[in-house]
């Protein structure tokens, strides 16, 4: 399995807001049952537009994961 920086989402701070599926682009995020969840692995770019739009701090970093 290939491995690339993916964000972490912490599910418990989430508040479903949606700003992270809004900013990321390449549309690697969706909104499943009010939290956001990674749906879309291969096609992130690993930039971190979801870390910085999140309000709560709920996408702290983006991690090595296998994919
Ligand atoms: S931006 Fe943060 S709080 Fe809003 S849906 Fe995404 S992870 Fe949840």
């Amino acid at each position: 399995m290939p491995k690339k920086k993916l964000p972490r989402i912490l599910e418990e701070y989430c508040i479903g807001c949606s700003h992270c599926v809004m900013a990321c682009t390449p549309k690697t995020l969706k909104m499943v049952d009010g939290k956001a969840k990674i749906v879309n692995a291969t096609v992130c770019d690993s930039e971190g537009r979801c870390v910085a739009a999140c309000p709560v701090g709920a996408i702290p970093l983006l991690e090595d994961k296998e994919y």
